[in-house]
């Protein structure tokens, strides 16, 4: 497999008032294309800065200290703003926690994600209306015309989940990241969104970079899988190994 996605010695610090906070601390890893990459660690491991900072959505006092993340033949870290907009939500999309906020609360769901269609692919609003109903097909939604015309709020948090993958699989994205999206969800709610996003990534071809702080979930969904710990990754292999062979400390403590 080639790489889609290769990180290099990633760096994020936030100048605080209280200190400097190193967040991510020279952080190594690829995605291969077609592949799920599990990130996993505690709360407060720098999963989060990793994703943001593939997005370039560090806001000061944060920044990109030093480091390339080459995606598709680019160091998306060189990248100009306006170069990093055409990036952002096409080809790379992210799946956020809490999709009810995420959601614009005053826009039916088939609404939102038909704008997208318009606006990422030039189509009319009937071929919009048209893909967005195949689209909530795809990610398992009964009845697509008919919540296609329902706001978040009347919408299950699953289901919310459901529209989020939806609005970011519309814009046809060769990576996805997708930052503890079951967190909150019941238990057979998030495995069965965890099946999806399985399914999803065979049938477009697109990466998926899962980020979760169980090991479980990465165990079940992912193909390798790169623990952090303090803003490193301190264990990087295929996610069944982790299972099999001796463990960092750290990961054995995540079992
Ligand atoms: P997680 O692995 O839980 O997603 P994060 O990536 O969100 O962790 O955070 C990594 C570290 O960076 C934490 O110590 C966190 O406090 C710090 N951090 C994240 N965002 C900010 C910010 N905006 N300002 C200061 N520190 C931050
Ligand atoms: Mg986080």
């Amino acid at each position: 497999m080639t790489d889609l996605l290769e990180v290099r010695d990633l760096t994020v610090h936030f100048d605080t008032e209280d200190g400097l906070v190193e967040a991510v601390d020279g952080v190594t890893f690829t995605v291969r294309s077609g592949e799920i990459l599990g990130v996993v660690g505690e709360s407060g491991s720098g999963k989060s800065v990793t994703a943001l900072a593939l997005l370039r959505l560090i806001r000061p006092p944060g920044r990109i200290v030093h480091g390339a993340m080459w995606f598709e033949g680019t160091d998306l870290v060189g990248l100009s703003e306006d170069e990093m907009r055409a990036v952002r939500g096409t080809r790379i999309a992210m799946v956020f926690q809490s999709p009810r906020t995420a959601l614009n609360p005053v826009l039916t769901v088939g609404r939102q994600i038909s704008r997208l269609f318009e606006l990422h692919h030039g189509v009319s609003r009937a071929e919009g209306r048209a893909r967005t109903i195949g689209m909530l097909k795809l990610v398992g939604i009964s009845e697509p015309e008919r919540r296609a015309r329902q706001y978040a709020h009347q919408l299950s948090g699953g289901m919310c989940q459901r529209v989020m993958i939806a609005m970011a699989l519309a814009t046809s994205p060769r990576l996805l990241l997708a930052d503890e999206p079951t967190t909150g969800l019941d238990v057979s709610i998030a495995a069965q969104i965890l099946d999806l996003l399985r399914d999803l990534g065979r049938r477009t071809g697109a990466s998926i970079l899962l980020i979760t702080h169980d090991l479980g979930v990465v165990a079940e969904t992912a193909d390798r899988v790169a623990v952090m710990y303090a803003g490193q990754v301190v264990e990087y292999c295929d996610a069944e190994a982790a299972f099999r062979r001796t463990l960092h400390p750290y990961t054995a403590g995540l079992l």
